[in-house]
């Protein structure tokens, strides 16, 4: 007969549903682990933030925990909760820790921190937080997530694919006591129970338009496509239904460099496509035009104030002008995460080129010999762009960004050709605001007590970002999902 009644189910089986059921498992708890879809082990993620994991001991990287809450929470304006910043910092070492030990070492990876975050400017200030999982110190090993859910498993965690999640089931006195759920192929209904609790940890919401138009509109105009096809806020949504309180304004994550046809209305494109069209050159600070082909921002800034800066500007979407020059001397662009140069980055100089040149076969970058020519086959103001060149050239060889203030060491000219071109706007990784939440990850309702049995981590609950992915803090939200989802697991049993 199947089992009906757990002590702990977990809805989601990915960054932090699976470390939510290894927790509870560890503790002796019969875990359910339901997932919508077929799979989830590649949702777990390159880049995962910590403070004094065992690996940043081992390679020698401190990083100041008040500084770093002090730069959360003034990133975010304070529209955060402290003390969510606080429990992060102090949990997300033996998070790093437990994956290292318990997952990767009987598996032959380890955690390898990387240790720069250069910064000259304050718009730049940076913490070296990431955490790679690597075999070889040459590359990742996108497989990890198998391994997590294997040691899961191992601790006798059951997982039930295809199985989404309809409602919770509640008591007289609210108290969340189960799951009803339907089967994705047969569409049949069904009911779990959980003498303990249930967790969330369903994720975002950026694939289902109609809660982006009410929760996040601008959100809208400030991506071409969402990379989380799943994110649908079930989960969201059946937490409110029993009394759950949430975020009133957005948060997200966004890489400004989604490459798109010349000439799209970003009114009317927000593709939801698996398939990757991260052009990732354009993460990289080089020389940034509106579709008037006017310079409007400093390029040097963490990747999602580029479109924030956009909604300024006509139309919503950048033009990237560059030269082949521009492609041989790019080790300059060098940020953090993944728009480093080389590991742990996602290419080097040559990966850049070859995207280059799949992207020109696309019909997305256009070449030209002129700026003239290639103003027009961008469908950009060709005097005006030929103007901002100029301009650009002229603080390059003068050395100074007097109009926008770019490290001078990244000025770096666009004269002599073959020029190219690029039109960009955001790609939505994920949504961050969520449900309420207190430092053991119970849901609270509008008055700030806990909805007794309902637990949520990850990014289907809130009140640790706001606006703006802090991405100076490389691994940031993949490491929100697993530390705080494996706290979930452990207070849902205390
Ligand atoms: C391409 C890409 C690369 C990224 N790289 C990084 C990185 O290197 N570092 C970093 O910090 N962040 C990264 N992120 C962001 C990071 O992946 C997320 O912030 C993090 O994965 C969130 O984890 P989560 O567990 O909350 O949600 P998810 O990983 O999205 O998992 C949610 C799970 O819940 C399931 N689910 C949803 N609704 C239901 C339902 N009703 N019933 C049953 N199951 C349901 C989904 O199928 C899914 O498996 C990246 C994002 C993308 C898109």
């Amino acid at each position: 007969m199947t089992q009906t009644t757990y002590d702990v189910i977990v809805v989601g089986a990915a960054n932090a549903g699976g470390f939510a059921a290894g927790a509870a498992a560890e503790k002796g708890a019969k875990v359910l682990v339901i997932d919508k879809k077929s799979s989830s082990d590649h949702l777990y993620r390159n880049t995962i933030a910590s403070v004094d994991s065992a690996a940043q001991k081992r390679a020698g990287v401190h990083i100041d925990k008040r500084e770093l809450v002090e730069f959360l929470s003034a990133f975010a304006q304070d529209n955060v909760d402290q003390k969510l910043l606080w429990t992060w910092v102090n949990h997300s070492g033996e998070a790093m820790d437990w994956l290292e030990e318990q997952v990767l070492k009987t598996n032959g990876d380890h955690l390898h921190a990387t240790g720069d975050a250069y910064y000259e400017h304050l718009i730049n200030k940076a913490f070296p937080s990431g955490n790679e999982v690597t075999r070889d110190e040459k590359s990742w090993d996108q497989g990890w997530g198998k391994y997590v859910i294997q040691k899961d498993r191992d601790l006798g965690v059951t997982f039930k694919y295809r199985t989404k999640l309809e409602n919770l089931l509640t008591d007289a006195q609210n108290r969340v006591v189960g799951v009803r759920v339907k089967d994705t192929e047969t569409n049949a209904i069904s009911e779990f129970t959980a003498t303990k609790g249930v967790i969330l940890c369903t994720g975002g919401y950026g694939a289902n338009e109609a809660l982006m138009q009410k929760w996040a509109p601008t959100l809208l105009q400030k991506n071409t496509y969402t990379q989380s096809p799943r994110d649908d806020g079930s989960g969201q949504l059946a937490a409110l239904a029993v009394g759950a309180a949430r975020d009133d304004e957005p948060a997200s994550i966004i890489f400004d460099r989604g490459a798109v046809p010349v000439g799209t209305n970003i009114d009317d494109y927000y593709v939801k496509d698996w398939k990757s069209h991260q052009f990732v050159l354009g993460s990289y600070p080089l020389l940034k035009v509106n579709l008037k082909g006017e310079r409007f921002f400093n390029e040097s800034a963490p990747y999602q104030f580029a479109m924030n800066s956009l909604r300024h500007q006509p139309g919503h979407l950048e033009v990237m002008v560059w030269n082949q020059k521009t492609m041989d001397n790019l080790q300059q662009f060098h940020t953090l995460g993944c728009s480093r140069l080389g590991w742990p980055g996602i290419f080097g100089a040559d990966g850049e080129k070859k995207l280059v040149q799949q992207y020109l076969e696309k019909g997305y970058v256009k070449q030209a010999d002129s700026i003239e020519e290639l103003a027009h086959k961008m469908q950009l103001p060709a005097d005006q762009l030929q103007k901002t060149v100029a301009r650009y050239n002229d603080l390059c060889a003068a050395g100074e960004d007097q109009d926008f203030g770019k490290e001078s060491y990244r000025m770096f000219p666009v004269d002599g050709g073959p020029y190219y071109a690029v039109t960009l706007g955001g790609i939505l990784l994920a949504t961050l605001d969520g449900l309420h939440v207190n430092e053991r990850m119970q849901v609270l309702d509008r008055n700030a007590d806990p909805i007794q049995g309902l637990y949520a981590a990850g990014n289907c609950a809130g009140g640790f970002f706001w606006g703006a992915y802090p991405d100076r803090v490389p691994g940031l939200t993949a490491s929100h999902a697993v530390t705080f989802g494996r706290l979930a697991g452990q207070t849902v049993l205390a």
